[in-house]
């Protein structure tokens, strides 16, 4: 394909900087012209599709095809996704972990901004941890607890999320979330200071962990979370190429 695209958005993301389970960049190779670009959570069959009916010349996506410890065989579900995209001549850009960390476009960022979050500082492994506080004179900073995080979240998000706390009139400052399947990251968050964490799944052991802590845990839905930064990278090379662009939400309920 023409580079440039790829060229750019690697500039922004800086993927070198990271220790990722997969490729980021181009992952499949399609036609060089690009001026439609779809955007979406990942490339699943059904995106991959969406994105040839609405005539894309690229998908960009924060979970592309290939990870850590696959068979690496182009067979079954993994021929379905690849074939599609090769026959439709489609390419296919990903970046995980650049874009869950990047300080604008990323995942955590744009979670922050949808959600009234002020990013304080960062925790956890290549710092993609975030802790900050309710924007200041966003409605109700001044009492904000956790009942009013939850409702926040299911307005912005459209879900409603799993909450475990004890008193959920409580009020709560220090705020950390990581988007994703980040509930092994609690503890860090803990240590951090937070008083409510926000991430997309929950396992056994953090339910467990709320409570004897007392630290909020709000699982906000994996997909859910990382709706924000793909669309916010690829409305900027859109603008940046002067091209099209469409988000095209799959939902997950996980
Ligand atoms: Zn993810």
């Amino acid at each position: 394909m023409n580079n440039k695209l790829v060229e750019q958005a690697n500039e922004w993301m800086q993927p070198t900087r990271f220790k990722d389970y997969g490729p980021n960049g181009l992952q499949v190779e399609g036609k060089s012209e690009v001026t439609k670009l779809v955007t979406g959570v990942t490339a699943s069959l059904e995106l991959i599709e969406a994105a040839a009916n609405a005539g894309a010349d690229a998908i960009l996506v924060h979970h592309g095809l290939f990870w850590r410890g696959q068979e690496g065989t182009l067979t079954g579900w993994m021929r379905g996704r690849v074939a599609k995209l090769i026959h439709n001549n489609i390419n296919l850009i990903a970046y995980h972990l650049p874009l869950d960390a990047h300080p604008l476009y990323g995942n955590n960022a744009q979670l922050a901004i949808h959600l009234g979050l002020q990013m304080r500082e960062t925790f956890g492994d290549q710092n993609l941890g975030h802790i900050g506080f309710v924007t200041p004179g966003t409605q109700g900073a001044e009492s904000f607890c956790i009942n009013d995080l939850a409702l926040r979240v299911e307005r912005v998000l459209g879900r409603t999320p799993t909450v475990i706390a004890g008193d959920k009139s409580r009020r709560i400052g220090k705020i950390a979330w990581c988007t994703g399947g980040a509930q092994s990251w609690f503890e860090d968050a803990i240590y951090a200071g937070a008083e409510a964490f926000i991430t997309g799944e929950i396992s056994e052991p953090q339910a467990h962990l709320a409570k004897e802590t007392g630290v909020a845990f709000l699982a906000c839905g994996h997909h859910a979370t990382e709706r924000y930064g793909v669309q916010a990278l690829g409305q900027a090379l859109a603008e940046k190429f002067s091209i099209e662009h469409q988000f095209i939400d799959v939902d997950n309920p996980a």
